[in-house]
Formats: C-alpha cells, structure tokens, sequence
C-alpha cells in the first residue's frame, strides 16, 4: 500500500498538494507551478511543510533538481518517498532524532493533526469540490451549489483548535444594510435568542457554524452554507432575469454580492437598479441617467407609478408595465447602440485625482451625447469659439455642433 498521496489544487492542474504517511506522522508538501503540456517538469517546485522541513532541509536542492529531471509526477514521488525513509532512518540512529521529535511536538504536530484531519474531510466531500487550500490548512475554498443549481465558492476558514472549535464561513452574498432590522425581527424568529442579539451587527456574509464538537464535518459547512446561500433565491432570481434579459452596462463581470445594475434603456440612456437583498421583490431603488429632457419623464413616470407595484411580479416586469417600454433585449439590439461613454475621454468612470469617481453627468440635449463636466469643460475652454459668463462656458458640442454649456467646476 502506497503512503504517499497528491491531489490537484485547482482545476488547470498547475499545482498539487500531497502527503506521505511515515510511522503514524502525516508529512505534507506542495508541488507548484507545473505544466501539464510540457513532456518534463521544468518549471516545477517543490514546497516543504514544517514538518519535513527538518529532514530534508540538507537534501532540498537536490530533490528538487530531481524534481526538475522527472519525466512525471508520479516518478518523483516515489523518490520523494524513499528519500523521506532514508532521511529518517538515518537520524533514527544518531542523536539528531530527539531535536526533530521536539520541533514536531511543539507547533507541528498540531499541525499534522490538523491536516490529516481536514484531509480526510475533504476525502469524504469529494476532492473535484476543492477550489484552494492554503499551506496551513485553515483556510479552504470549496465548491457549493444552492437549491436552484447555482454554483458558489464558500470560504471556510478553521480555527487552530479545529475541530474543537466550530469553522466560519465567508459568503459571497450582498450586504443587507442594517437599518432595516425592525422589518426584520418576523424573519429571524427562527433562529435561537443568543444568535438573534449579535446577527445585526454582524456581516451576514461571515457567519459561524453551528458546532457540535467531535460530532460534526466540514460536510456540515457546506450543508449549513446552503441553508444561508437559499435565503438570497429571489433576490438573485430577479438579477438573473435582468442579467438574461436585458443589456448590463455596470458592472462588467456582476457578483453574486452585487446588488445594483445599471442597464441600457434607450439610446444615451440607462437605469442604475439596486435591489434590496433581503426584501428583493420590493419597489427597486432606480437612478435614471440620460438626456435631462428624456430622464425628467421617466422619472416621473416612475415615481407615479410606484403605487401599482405587484410583488408577484418580477422586478423587470414592474419596471417595463410602469415606464411603458421593454428593455432592450440581448436577441434584438447590440449593446453599442445604448453607449454612455463620454465622447471626450471614451471612459464611463473618471477619476477627479482626487479619490473621487465622476460619472458621465453632462448631456448634450441636441443629439443626447454625454460627457463628464470636466472634459467637456476643458474641451470648450481650448476652443476660441467658447463664451464664457461668470462660471458658464457656451460652445458647441464636438459631435452635432449645436449649442452647448457647461459649468466650470
Ligand atoms: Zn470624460
Ligand atoms: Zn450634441
């Protein structure tokens, strides 16, 4: 029977984490930075936990020359393995033994025990699910897929004492914000009085896993995760209809901690929705951004429309019923066509250069072109054409030439 094992550490397989078993005591390693196109290892490195440190600290250059000159993984392990043996053999009979018995004992038997015990965890839990774990073994990523079939990664970090101590999870949820706790009390009867007192002040996106010691299994963790991950369902529901549905101008790559969008609506002119995650099919808060003449009307249509609100419907569907018109739709329009760049520096955020992010503000009525304030301001200013009345500049704007004007920051 083989005692030395290696499992991938993500899923390109440029790195390995592995352990030998040597009388009773659990030595681990890494190998990193391999190529798996490559014929060799040329690349390849290899990483020694405290544990093995001692032993193979005078013969590290060598293993990992031999490393390199290995034509597969599984070659090099077996020289790994009886390198290890020889090492500890020889220092079994010399007087060097004790020094490495005491430097085990201290920190890194602790250590070991921590890793064969999380190991054999993620053994029972399935390998294909484990995203990353660091060389401590306290802080896992594991793979997790809620009731609707989404995926997550949730983030378990484990307490030195672990498993006497319970873990804590790292969500990628939204934040709920805090001031809504009155609405919240009838949904949070169902947890115990102790947990209820500090669930407020506390992010609900680390929580703390309700621990038996002795009785219970990282699989436990991720059981729980996806208890909590269901409670975002609808709120998520409602973006992925929008995120299917319709043309998300910010944010780039959404997160399933996002809570705000902001989506094309009509040429030069787009809507920033935020959701609230704990009362998703609620009126959404929405910030029209366009042309003043186009966006004055919008809203208004909005604001009067508020009081027909159906919660039974989706979120979208509110929106088109009560500003009378669909989204533009992935399947029928290009995502050009609903550009709200600013026609000087062809960037939507600007930074001021002074930790402040401007957007795009300034609308050119005619032809519904938008700038930022200040690059349109500069734009005006170098031409000779511009009049200039106390803080106003009047100009002409750079793609219809019709008139223009800007304050002067
Ligand atoms: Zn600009
Ligand atoms: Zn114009």
């Amino acid at each position: 029977m083989s005692s030395i094992q290696i499992f991938p550490e993500d899923a390109s397989l440029t790195s390995y984490f592995g352990w030998l078993d040597i009388e009773q005591q659990r030595y681990m390693f890494r190998i990193i930075d391999v190529d798996k196109n490559e014929s060799n290892l040329r690349r390849a490195k290899l990483i020694l936990s405290k544990p093995l440190y001692p032993i193979l600290s005078q013969c590290e250059d060598t293993l990992q020359s031999m490393l390199l000159q290995s034509s597969t993984l599984d070659n090099f392990l077996v020289e790994l393995d009886a390198i290890v043996r020889r090492m500890l053999s020889s220092v079994s009979n010399t007087s060097q033994r004790p020094i490495i018995s005491n430097l085990q004992s201290n920190n890194s038997n602790s250590n070991a025990k921590l890793f064969s015990k999380v190991t054999d965890e993620l053994s029972t839990i399935g390998w294909d699910r484990v995203r990353n774990v660091d060389d401590n073994f306290q802080q896992l990523e594991l793979a997790c897929t809620d009731n609707s079939g989404r995926s997550h990664i949730v983030q378990i970090e484990l307490p030195s004492d672990y498993p006497k101590s319970p873990p804590i999870c790292i969500l990628n949820v939204p934040e709920t914000n805090s001031k809504n706790n009155s609405s919240n009390s009838s949904t949070t009867n169902h947890t115990t009085n102790h947990t209820t007192t500090n669930h407020h002040q506390r992010s609900k996106r680390t929580r703390t896993v309700l621990w038996v010691p002795g009785q219970q299994h990282l699989r436990a963790v991720l059981e729980q995760a996806k208890v909590w991950l269901s409670e975002y369902n609808t709120f998520w529901n409602e973006f992925d209809d929008f995120d299917a549905n319709t043309w998300i101008l910010e944010p780039v790559r959404p997160s399933r901690s996002d809570s705000l969008r902001r989506i094309a609506l009509r040429k030069h002119c787009s809507v920033e929705i935020t959701i609230k995650p704990d009362r998703p099919r609620d009126v959404c808060t929405c910030t029209f951004i366009g042309p003043e003449h186009i966006v004055a009307d919008l809203r208004t249509a909005f604001h009067s429309g508020q009081r027909t609100w159906d919660r039974n419907l989706t979120v979208r569907n509110n929106m088109e019923r009560i500003l009378g018109q669909s989204f533009p739709s992935p399947a029928t329009s290009s995502k050009s066509d609903f550009s709200v760049e600013c026609g000087v520096c062809y960037a939507y955020r600007l930074d001021d250069g002074n930790g402040t992010t401007l957007l795009p503000d300034t609308t050119c009525e005619s032809c519904g072109q938008h700038f930022h304030a200040n690059c349109i301001g500069e734009w005006l200013q170098a031409l000779p054409s511009t009049r200039r009345s106390f803080n106003v500049l009047f100009g002409n704007c750079p793609y219809c030439t019709r008139p223009i004007s800007v304050q002067k920051s």
